[in-house]
């Protein structure tokens, strides 16, 4: 039974109309050099994601999934840190309930050579032409090719990660300067040749049937295995792919899409900023 008071129906219902242009611009956007950017993030929301639909079905009521979407996005923040700083070669306590995390990690490293320097994690960029920015995870060198890498901790990766690297690709790579967050610029010296996706996950395998049980912050997901079981889970293990994306132009065709689509949804309030 669904059980809305006010605040989430006024959460449901929220228009972004009734933001102020400060709001938007800060929801939205970023301001480098002095010009107002939106953020490819925000950009590529525009895109139907079927997959959210269960989500929210699957959900008990509003509130619920968005508690849920807030545990995510505090997983996800704590597990950039983690692969920051273990990157940085800082040494670093990683709470219990995130130990698969690093352990997934440390084995990603086992597999492939990669360098990296603080200049190249979290920087900011931006497609002057384009007109858009935003904030990518990691670059570095991966068994000798330069290449840009996002992490993820969903349970899977999603072709929809295809619009917001290309978005980095092509920026970095047609304007390399990247931004602190003080706004200091450091010239990208050498071309973006590859992008991939570092999916993390922590699991945990039934002993029985071998069902796959991902260990969320969320909330459980259990795939695989047979349904009749009464599974018997052993230790958390880490569980990590490192997927390379082809084909960034038709990606970036596909972002260019998203876009057009999002200046048309926010037209009046992007009217109002003189960016249309
Ligand atoms: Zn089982």
């Amino acid at each position: 039974m669904y059980n809305y008071n006010n605040l989430y129906l006024k959460n449901i219902m929220f228009n972004y109309k009734d933001l102020s242009l400060e709001e938007f611009k800060k929801r939205h956007g970023y301001i480098l050099d002095g010009i107002w950017y939106p953020r490819v993030t925000s950009i590529v929301d525009i895109k139907s994601k079927p997959a959210l639909y269960y989500f929210y079905a699957a959900a008990e009521n509003f509130t619920e999934a968005q508690n849920k979407k807030r545990e995510a996005a505090y997983e996800g923040t704590i597990v950039h840190e983690i692969l920051e700083s273990i990157v940085r070669g800082k040494e670093i306590i990683v709470p219990p309930e995130f130990i698969g995390f690093k352990k997934g990690f440390e084995n990603f490293l086992k597999n492939y050579n990669l360098i990296t320097k603080t200049d190249w994690i979290e920087k900011r960029i931006k497609h002057s032409d384009y007109r858009y920015s935003g904030t990518f995870d990691i670059l570095a060198e991966i068994d000798g090719v330069f290449s840009l890498v996002d992490i993820k901790t969903a349970a899977e990766v999603y072709d929809d990660y295809r619009l917001q690297t290309s978005a980095y690709f092509y920026a970095l790579n047609e304007e390399p300067i990247l931004l602190d967050n003080k706004n200091r610029k450091i010239i990208l010296s050498k071309n973006v040749e590859k992008r991939y996706i570092l999916r993390v996950n922590q699991i945990q395998i039934c002993e029985l049937c071998g069902a796959k049980k991902i260990v969320r912050r969320m909330g459980d997901k259990i795939k695989g295995g047979d349904n009749s079981c009464q599974h018997k889970f052993g230790e958390i293990i880490d569980d990590w792919e490192f997927k390379e994306f082809d084909n960034p132009e038709e990606d970036f065709k596909g972002f260019l899409a998203c876009k057009e689509l999002w200046e048309w949804e926010y037209r009046d309030k992007l009217k109002e900023l003189g960016y249309l």
